[in-house]
């Protein structure tokens, strides 16, 4: 931890509970640690029942003067926020890359993104508009507003520590809900930083609390609270369904990120630098462990073993190491279960016949360090063709014709992103029209932006986060009709 950052005031190690830091109420702690080296960067508290409980009448409390705010006011402190965001970013980049390890120019590029949600939804707060219809009887007027929901429970991932927490609250704060958000377990501490920050911008006590600790615990306080009105989930897909059979018994409106097992699918016809660029950028972002990292590469007959060749070659060229160290693309996995999965994904591919073409096995470095790895002729019988890798493996997937490219793509229970590379108009019209994803980049390797909706179909998830759609995701419709007029 450098000076700097330990003199910031943003090392946080406590729950933010109607605006003051707390110790968990039994005084138990759960260590973060840095995966590049296994070092113990913190103790933060660990909390459970009793203090989210808490968290929530306190956001219920600041819900009532929060939601009455004008728009315009609550923009303000949200562009505070964002404004505090940015100007900290290096501080954060560093607390990214300390308990997530990806590499710090990654890191500082998420607090960027991260904050630009913050910035995009200050902004939209302000165009929340309501309707005026046409009326059915002439002595009525009948009129529509947008309120926000209420209280909101936002539960995270380790892999964006501080963009997957802005993308939730920005839209929640904007449309006046308030929110108890639970970080990763794995990552507190950028949230806590970040929740720091809200702090100084003006957010009031209690419209942004954070806590931390027991999961299922804190999952289980958020939803079966009535006061809780929503959730809004990122994680696995097996943990998303939990949360949403938990929600039913209170009917609260949910929203989830859920796993995704992308397509980059190259036809004959691409621009090979195109694809190879696209394609390793959307394998390789912060080691694989993106919800829409490609994670079948689907290469057609005619240019599978040119791609081959020309993608192993830029793969050879990433970077491992500690994300501290200039020049590192590739930082460490998340942690031992990560890396033991990634590797039997691997080790039960070639026993079914796969060859690899570099990397397939740990690291020199040891720690939770994987080399970055390409395999060719994976098929369909491969766990890692019907699985998540969530790691810096890219399987060659061969096929014949767009149809099979578009069977083989669609057939998963996920449906998050999906890329193609080809310079037929027509054909990437056509394709995208037929992939049962989200989302899908044409010639694009890395397309989420706080200005366009991001989201799953099929089992990838509900609803979308960003643009004006993850607005939405946050308000109530009331229809008032005005009679005897
Ligand atoms: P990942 O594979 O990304 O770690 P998880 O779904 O396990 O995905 O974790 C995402 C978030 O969900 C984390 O904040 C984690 O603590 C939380 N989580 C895990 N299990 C539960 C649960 N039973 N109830 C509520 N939250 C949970």
């Amino acid at each position: 931890v450098s000076e700097k950052l330990r003199n910031s005031g943003l090392l946080r190690t406590q729950g933010l509970i109607g605006g003051k830091w707390i110790d968990s109420y039994d005084k138990t702690t759960i260590k973060v640690n840095n995966p590049a080296t296994g070092e113990i960067v913190a103790d933060v508290a660990c909390m459970g029942v009793r203090e989210t409980n808490d968290a929530i009448a306190s956001s219920y409390e600041a819900f009532q003067s929060w939601s009455r705010r004008t728009a315009g006011e609550r923009s303000k402190v949200l562009r505070r926020w964002f404004d505090l965001l940015v100007a900290h970013k290096e501080e954060l980049g560093q607390l990214i890359t300390l308990e997530q390890g990806k590499p710090l120019k990654e890191a500082v590029g998420e607090v960027a993104y991260g904050a630009s949600f913050i910035e995009y939804y200050a902004e939209e707060a302000k165009r929340v508009y309501g309707d005026i219809i046409p009326p059915n009887s002439s002595d009525r007027r009948l009129l529509v507003l947008k309120q926000p929901v209420g209280v909101v429970g936002a539960i995270t991932p380790w892999n964006f520590p501080l963009a997957m927490i802005t993308r939730k609250v920005g839209p929640a704060l904007a449309s006046g809900c308030t929110v108890v958000v639970k970080p990763s377990e794995l990552t507190p501490l950028t949230a806590l930083a970040a929740a720091e920050l809200a702090l100084q911008a003006g957010v009031p006590p209690g419209a942004l609390n954070v806590v931390m600790g027991n999961a299922p615990e804190i999952g289980d306080a958020l939803l079966s609270s009535p006061q809780v009105r929503k959730i809004t989930f990122t994680g696995s897909t097996a943990v998303g369904k939990k949360l949403m059979a938990a929600a039913a018994p209170t009917v609260k409106k949910v929203s989830l990120e859920l796993g995704g097992n992308a397509p980059s699918i190259i036809f004959d016809d691409a621009d090979l630098d195109v694809a190879v660029k696209g394609t390793l950028a959307a394998k390789f972002r912060n080691s694989g462990q993106t919800c829409v990292c490609a994670n079948r590469v689907l290469v057609q007959d005619g240019i599978y073993d040119k791609f081959a060749e020309a993608f192993s070659e830029a793969v050879q060229k990433l970077e491992v190491g500690d994300g501290f160290k200039e020049g590192t693309t590739q930082g460490p996995l998340i942690n031992d279960a990560a890396i033991q999965k990634v590797d039997s994904f691997v080790q039960d591919a070639v026993s079914k016949g796969a060859k690899i073409l570099l990397g397939g096995k740990k690291h020199s470095l040891g720690m939770t360090f994987y080399e970055p790895t390409v395999i060719r002729d994976v098929t369909s019988n491969m766990i890692m063709s019907k699985e998540e890798i969530f790691g810096p493996v890219a399987p060659l997937i061969r096929f014949k014709t767009e149809e099979d490219a578009i069977r083989i793509a669609n057939d998963t229970i996920a449906g998050l992103a999906a890329y193609i590379f080809t310079n037929s108009v027509q054909r990437s019209w056509r394709v995208s029209e037929a992939l049962e994803y989200g989302l899908v980049g044409v010639n694009e390797g890395i397309i989420s932006t706080e200005v366009a909706p991001f989201g799953g179909v099929k089992q990838s998830g509900l609803g979308r986060e960003g643009s004006k759609y993850g607005m939405d995701e946050y308000h109530e419709i009331k229809y008032i009709c005005l009679g005897d007029m």
